[in-house]
Parts: C-alpha cells; sequence; structure tokens
C-alpha cells in the first residue's frame, strides 16, 4: 500500500476558513496544506469533496454498548445501580467485543479519536488498539482494586502505539480525597494525563461551602492535562478555573438530560475560553452513540453556531497533533461526500474514507 497520498478537496480545520486545495500525507503525518491544486509525482492522487480532521468522542465507555438506552429515564442513584448490575455481568470476552463494535461504529461516523474511561484495562486496550483508533484510556478509580487496575494499564498500553494511558477518578463523590491526592501523586510520577467526572450531580452538602470543581483543584486535579468531563453544576468561578489550569471540559448534554441532570453552560465555557470537547458518555442513557445527535443538541437546542460546534467535534490537541489539518499534525483525516459544513455536521451520510496515521482503515 502507498504510504504517500495527495489529497484534492475543499480543506475544513479549526479556526480556518474552509479553502479547497491539497493536502500531501507522507509516512503517517501531514506534510503539507496548500491552498493550490498541486500535483506532485509518484503519490496516489484523492478527489473528495471534503477532507477534515477525524472527530474526536471525548468521552465515552465504549464497553457498555450493549446496554444501549437501559438506564435512560432513571435518574440518580437508581441509574447508578442500574450500570452496576448491568455492568458486573460482562465477561471479558464481552467488554473486548462490545469496544471493538463501538469503536468500528466510531470510525464509520468519522470518529478516529476517543478518550474512555472503564474499570477495565486489557479488552478494553486491545480492542482500541485493533481497531485501529487513537484513544486515551482511564480508569475510573474509586478504591484500591481500580487504583491498582490503573496501574496495570500504563504497563498493558505500552504495547499499542495508539493507546496513550491516564490516571481517572470516578468522581468527587465516590473517590475518596485521600485516594484522589493518591492518583495526582501518581500521575505527576508518570507525567500522565487525568480523566475525571466533575459535577455531574448537584454539589455534595458536605463540601460546605465549596464547590466540586474548587474541591478537586485544592487537591490538583486539574493540573495534570485533565479532561473534566460534564461540569454541569459550575459557577462562572469554576469556569475560569478549568480555563486557568488549561483542563479540557467534555460536555455530554444529551447524556445529562437523559438523567435528570442539567444542561451545561456550553456558552459560557466557549466565551471564556475553556478547551471543549463532546462526549457521548455511557451508551446505557445516551438514546444514540452517535456524536453527531450531540453536535445537533448544541446547535439546534443551545443555538451554538456551526463552525465552533465543528471546532468542539474536533477538540485538537486533546491528543498531540490530532484535530486540525496542519503540517507535522497526523494524518487522522476523514474524506467525506459533504458539500458544506452542515452537512458534516448535521448530516446522516458522507463518510467516503477514515484514515488514521496515514492508514486507511476503510
Ligand atoms: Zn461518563
Amino acid at each position: 500500500m502507498p504510504e504517500e497520498y495527495v489529497i484534492h478537496a475543499r480543506v475544513y480545520s479549526p479556526g480556518e476558513k474552509p479553502f479547497k486545495g491539497t493536502v500531501l500525507v507522507e509516512h503517517g503525518l501531514i506534510t503539507e496544506v496548500s491552498r493550490k491544486l498541486l500535483r506532485p509525482r509518484g503519490y496516489e492522487r484523492i478527489q473528495s469533496n471534503a477532507v477534515f480532521p477525524g472527530f474526536c468522542n471525548a468521552h465515552v465507555h465504549a464497553h457498555m454498548h450493549s446496554f444501549a438506552g437501559k438506564g435512560i429515564g432513571k435518574g440518580y442513584p437508581e441509574y447508578f445501580q442500574e450500570l452496576f448490575r448491568l455492568e458486573k455481568r460482562v465477561t471479558r470476552e464481552q467488554l473486548y467485543w462490545d469496544t471493538l463494535s463501538f469503536c468500528k461504529k466510531m470510525l464509520l461516523e468519522g470518529i478516529t479519536r476517543a478518550c474512555n474511561m472503564s474499570l477495565h484495562s486489557r479488552p478494553i486496550a486491545r480492542a482500541y488498539s485493533d481497531s485501529g483508533m487513537r484513544a486515551r484510556l482511564a480508569i475510573a478509580v474509586k478504591n484500591r482494586r481500580t487504583f491498582l487496575e490503573n496501574e496495570r494499564l500504563f504497563r498493558i498500553a505500552s504495547k499499542y502505539e495508539r493507546v496513550t494511558p491516564d490516571y481517572g477518578i470516578a468522581n468527587e463523590r465516590e473517590t475518596s480525597k485521600s485516594l484522589i491526592e493518591k492518583v495526582v501523586l501518581a500521575a505527576g510520577k508518570r507525567n500522565a494525563g487525568l480523566q475525571v467526572h466533575v459535577a455531574e450531580a448537584p454539589v455534595p452538602s458536605w463540601l460546605e461551602g465549596w464547590t466540586s470543581v474548587q474541591y478537586l483543584d485544592s487537591l490538583r486535579v486539574f493540573s495534570r492535562n485533565t479532561i473534566a468531563v460534564h461540569c454541569t453544576y459550575v459557577t462562572e468561578k469554576d469556569v475560569r478555573i478549568l480555563r486557568d489550569r488549561r483542563s479540557w471540559v467534555v460536555t455530554c448534554p444529551v447524556a445529562n438530560v437523559n438523567v435528570g441532570s442539567r444542561i451545561p453552560p456550553v456558552r459560557s465555557f466557549l466565551g471564556r475560553g475553556v478547551g471543549l470537547g463532546l462526549g457521548t458518555d455511557e451508551p446505557v442513557i445516551n438514546t444514540s452513540t452517535d456524536l453527531k445527535q450531540e453536535a445537533r443538541f448544541l446547535h439546534n437546542s443551545l443555538k451554538i453556531p456551526l463552525h465552533k460546534v465543528f471546532d468542539v467535534m474536533c477538540a485538537p490537541g486533546v491528543i498531540p497533533r490530532t484535530g486540525r489539518v496542519k503540517e507535522g499534525w497526523h494524518a487522522d483525516l476523514v474524506l467525506s461526500r459533504a458539500k458544506s459544513l452542515k452537512q458534516i455536521l448535521l448530516g446522516d451520510r458522507g463518510v467516503e474514507h477514515v484514515m488514521v496515521g496515514g492508514e486507511f482503515l476503510f
């Protein structure tokens, strides 16, 4: 298979006006982006209507794919009880196949990266790697067993080129203060990132005047290339903290609505310059596992302009050098029949080919 491609298409990249031009791909990287139609010799030429960076499902629990929709309408705490009851019955083999089939589905939708939280390391890491996607994986640490599983994830993930291990914190309610401190310390030693559910539910009364964000910030949770998921019950001060710590906030508005949580303050995140990503969260509480449903919600219900929705779907930098059509960045690209940004984001069809690291996955 040739490793050098010349792509002629309309180029869409976060923060830039679309333009018709050329993208050169060599040995897994984007080596040139031009507004001219270049025709270098020896490259395989690909023509499409649109080329854009693969989208990022920035918060997902892919292994629960078989149970899609089972927890909708149950609210807290019934939702968590339903979830744990289902999760206990899942075998390792099923975890692998559920995750792999979810990854294949994401790729067909133009999603080339995911940030995944689970309670298991080996089957999830193997499934992501076998799918060809790029992923940041974490364990939702809430006790000693899950902390050790997260340590194991680092040993397992070292075998897989496209899998980056993170530490995870289940949330501010279930993970004790001393365990959160232990996780932050361990992440510092390995210089690793963090994934944490934050303020998905109202602030617990034991915080006595603090918000969930302020409490976790006092434990230095947000200073580690952190993915802060949900952030639905937050104040303006919290939003400033998240921005100043350069945390990623990942919003999953449809999943939030499905468990009777609040709609997150997306406009405030965007207005304050917080790095924002979009996720589908638990398949158990989402009516659709398609990231475009979340995109439609941002555009149709919250009136977020399409170009901003596109930037959020791409989440450039959540995984280094991914999410832009830019020289020196990974050639994780989608070729599409779509003729406008609206068709790319809200249309049901259009994805022709998906490439990760310069390798065509389909
Ligand atoms: Zn979640």
